[in-house]
């Protein structure tokens, strides 16, 4: 999945099995992949899990934070993902955008909500976002009592068929951002990761270190 207008790209692509790690071999694939795309600097993430938002900084890998936002051109923001939701955010008018990674940890610390309210922070008015590629509820099956760590605002976000529970985190990110966007802002990835052989998904592929690569950049 690649968008590219005259004021922003961003996408998401299977990658390779190194990805994510704080090696050097990262660092170089990140900056072949910013070539590819024509980025002049980068910044990446080592994904914890948790709701923490950093200003990225160039050519650097911020441990420890889950989400990174900036308001420079040129500026690659990276984050690596399977099955978790990648989170883009960007304003339409102003330079401000956000890379966020939800799993159910982060959805349930609401990191898409942290996102946005750091953009507005900074003087966004018009935010757009865009969720996904990320695991499906009809595959992502939890076990019972998982919402009462999930925390769901969106009641709608936990399905119980039969004995079995399944988690839509597209539902519940969704409903987190629309407190502060309207709904016709927000764009819904039809992909599912475990369904897209395109893509690696961690469910699919019994926890193999493939990961994803996500991304966006202000031109
Ligand atoms: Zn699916």
């Amino acid at each position: 999945m690649r968008k590219d207008s005259n004021r922003l790209i961003y996408g998401y692509e299977k990658h390779n099995d190194k990805i994510g790690q704080a090696t050097e071999e990262f660092q170089q694939e990140l900056e072949q992949k910013c070539r590819e795309l024509s980025a002049p600097d980068f910044s990446s993430m080592i994904q914890v899990h948790g709701n923490t938002i950093i200003t990225a900084q160039p050519d650097r890998i911020h441990p420890d934070c889950d989400g990174l936002i900036t308001d420079q051109v040129g500026l690659m923001l990276f984050g690596s993902f399977a099955d978790c939701l990648p989170i883009y955010v960007w304003d339409q008018t102003k330079p401000l955008i956000g890379l966020a990674h939800a799993g159910w940890k982060g959805t349930a610390g609401r990191i898409a909500q942290n996102l946005v309210k750091q953009l507005i922070d900074l003087g966004a008015t018009d935010l757009h976002a865009m969720i996904g590629p990320g695991i499906c509820r009809q595959h992502y099956q939890v076990s019972a009592g998982f919402d009462l760590e999930a925390k769901p605002i969106n009641h709608r976000s936990m399905l119980k068929i039969g004995n079995n529970y399944f988690f839509d985190l597209y539902a519940e990110n969704q409903a987190q951002l629309k407190v502060y966007l309207k709904p016709d802002a927000i764009e819904i990835s039809p992909i599912c990761t475990y369904e897209d052989g395109n893509y690696y998904s961690y469910r699919r592929d019994q926890k193999t270190r493939g990961r994803n690569l996500g991304y966006i950049m202000l031109k």
